[in-house]
Parts: structure tokens; sequence; C-alpha cells
């Protein structure tokens, strides 16, 4: 039998970790072979409603669910882990300006780091045998990410991430519904830069599989004000949209769109495939090193690539620029609640 494979989740006890724990724990994040330990942490105001979400998956019976460990100690949760789904964060509340959300978040994710650092199993440092993936959620994700790097040096940057696959899911949702074609036959747009809105959904390399071939979504979609204009807010805007609509921030399709990022990480994104993953820049495409930066990458054994050589356009290369300048404000901002 294979063993079990721990995964922490932080902010458990909150939305997104409501609906990404039974996903984990039915093999939809690693395949419905692989054995979970679920880690939870949250902070001690939702110690309870942690116990619940614990009394839960023990009532649900998953066959994969070989444990759950539910607490509030940042070095219990974070003990041995080879996986780690970073949710917990401070929300942005009425009222409250961009540099308070981001003083919270960014110290959260200095103190986290050092628990993983310490504590997290060996592979999850060296990347082995797994890349070990940590997965940030938690809001502003890219710039969270980047801090939890700077304090967590042991942890290579190829292993730390931060999700814009729910951006990129959007947007393959957007061009099925628009064309009238199932969204598992759209393919290969893009997120690039921050999960914000000033994000840029590219369509320019993205494809849909017709019965007379692979077509490109330019040549399908005739109106190029749409693809130029309305799609892009759409996506940019949907995270409003869903809140507008449920009186709450979106949490399945986050959830969902999380376990997709480790499933095709861990086990390899299709043949001909890429998707979007926020990633440390290698200075690809003109984005400055040092950004947690969304680009488009294949994955093969556990280790992610930026795909290379896609040709840009002076209109994306302008929201390209524009988003990659909002980052390098968030991390300045960042390192000014630090110091
Ligand atoms: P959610 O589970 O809805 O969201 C968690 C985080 O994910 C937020 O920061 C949210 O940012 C972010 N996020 C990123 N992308 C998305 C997306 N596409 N859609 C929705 N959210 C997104 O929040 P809850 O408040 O329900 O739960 C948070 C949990 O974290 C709570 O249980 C709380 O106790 C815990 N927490 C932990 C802390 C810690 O670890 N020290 C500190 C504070 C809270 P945004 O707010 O911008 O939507």
């Amino acid at each position: 039998a294979r063993s079990s494979l721990k995964v922490l989740v932080t902010g458990a006890a909150g939305q997104i970790g409501y609906a990404i724990v039974p996903m984990i724990a039915r093999g939809v994040m690693l395949g419905p072979d692989q054995p979970v330990i679920l880690h939870l942490l949250d902070i001690e105001p939702a110690a309870e409603a942690l116990n619940g979400v614990k009394m839960e998956l023990i009532d649900a019976a998953f066959p994969l669910l070989k444990g759950v460990i539910a607490t509030t100690d940042p070095i219990e949760a974070c003990m041995g882990v080879n996986i780690a789904v970073m949710v917990g964060g401070f929300p942005r509340k009425e009222g409250m300006e961009r540099k308070d959300v981001m003083s919270k978040n960014v110290s959260i994710y200095k103190a986290q780091a050092s628990a993983l650092e310490k504590h997290a199993a060996e592979d999850c440092k060296v990347g082995k045998p797994l890349n070990s993936p940590v997965l940030v959620i938690a809001n502003p994700a890219n710039t969270n990410a980047l801090i939890l790097k700077e304090f967590a040096p042991s942890i290579p940057e190829k292993n730390i991430t931060c999700l814009t696959r729910l951006d990129h899911n959007r947007a393959l949702g957007q061009i099925s519904e628009s064309l009238d074609v199932q969204v598992s036959d759209v393919k290969n747009v893009i997120i690039w830069g921050n999960h914000s809105s000033t994000q840029y959904p590219d369509v320019n390399h993205a494809t849909v599989q017709t019965s007379s071939g692979e077509k490109p979504v330019r040549e399908l979609v005739s109106d190029d004000k749409w693809l130029n204009a309305e799609f892009i807010t759409t996506v940019q805007q949907r995270g409003a949209a869903i809140i507008k609509a449920r009186k709450l921030s979106s949490a399945l399709s986050a959830a969902s769109a999380a376990c997709d990022h480790i499933r095709d990480w861990v086990l390899g994104t299709p043949e001909g495939t890429w998707v979007s993953m926020g990633v440390y820049s290698d200075g690809s495409y003109g984005i400055q090193p040092g950004l947690v930066y969304s680009f488009p990458v294949t994955c093969k054994k556990g280790k992610w690539s930026i795909v290379q050589g896609l040709k840009i356009d002076e209109f994306s290369r302008a929201k390209m620029d524009t988003t990659a300048k909002e980052l390098v404000e968030e991390k300045s901002l960042a390192y000014s609640c630090l110091n």
C-alpha cells in the first residue's frame, strides 16, 4: 500500500477550507489511490469551528483519509507535512486600507514561513521525491508567497507558488459559454501577473477542439471587441460578481482550482496543455526576477517550467507590464510593513 501524504490546510475552518478538505479526502487533489492525512490549522477564535470540521471529516468516513489533526499550533500543524495549502489570512474588512490588510497578512506569512521551514517534511525542503508543493491562496496571494519564500530560505523557490488557476479556469469557462462548446475542449488560455484585478487574461494562444480539428479561439470568436475588452474585465471582476451574487466570496471554485493546481503540479499537465501558476520569476518574458508572477507553465514529475517563446503583441505587453508594476509596488509595501 502507498504511504499517506500529509497535507496542511491553513485557515481550514474558513469557507475555502470547508470546501477543500472533502475534495482532498476524496482524492480530487492527489488521485484516487493516494491516502492522505489532513493537518488542519486555524487561529484560536476558530478552534471550535475547526473541531466541527474534524468531526464532519470523521463522519464522512472517507476511505482515503488516514488521519486528521486539527490544531491552532503552527508547529504541530506543519510537522512533517509533504504539501502545504495556505488558505488562512486576514480578510479585508470595510474601511480597512490596503496597507492594513497587507501588514496583517505578511506578518502571518512571515511567522508561518518559519514554522514550515523548521518542521515540514525533509522533501518539502529539498524537493524530493515529490516536489512538495506549497500553494498560497490567501490574498494578496502573490506577495504572501513572496514573503513565505523570503522567510523560509531552505525551501527552494521552485516549491512556493500562488493560486491563479481559478482565474485561468474562469477564462476557460467564459470562452466555453461564449462559443457554446465544452469547457474541456478549450485550452491554453493564460493568466499573466497578479491575482488581482490587474491580472491579464490572454486568449491569443488559446484553442478549441472542434470536429474539424483544433482551432484558435481568435478565429472562432469573431467579435474582437468582446475578446479585447469585456472578456478581460469579466474574468478580472469575476470574484466581485460572485460576492455580489452570493454575499460571500467564491469558495467551491477556489477550492476546486487549488486541487487542479496541486494535481497538475504533482502528476503533470497533459501533453500539449499548459496551465497558469503564480511562480517565482526567472526573468522570462521580461518580467523582473524576484516577483511571484503568474505565467503559463507545464509540469512534469513534480516540476513546473515556464512555457517559452510565445509571441507577445503590443496590447499584451502593456497589460503584462501593468500587472508587474502593481506587484513591484506590493512587494515594497510588504517590506515596509515588515520593517
Ligand atoms: P475564505 O476561506 O473565503 O478565504 C481565505 C483566503 O483566501 C482569503 O484571504 C481570501 O482573500 C483568499 N482568496 C484568494 N483567492 C480567492 C478567491 N478566488 N476567492 C475567494 N477567496 C480567495 O475566508 P474565510 O474568512 O472564510 O476563512 C479564512 C480562515 O483563515 C478563517 O478560518 C480564519 O480563522 C483563518 N485565519 C487565519 C489566520 C492565521 O493563520 N493567522 C489569520 C486570520 C484568519 P480575500 O479576503 O481577499 O477574499
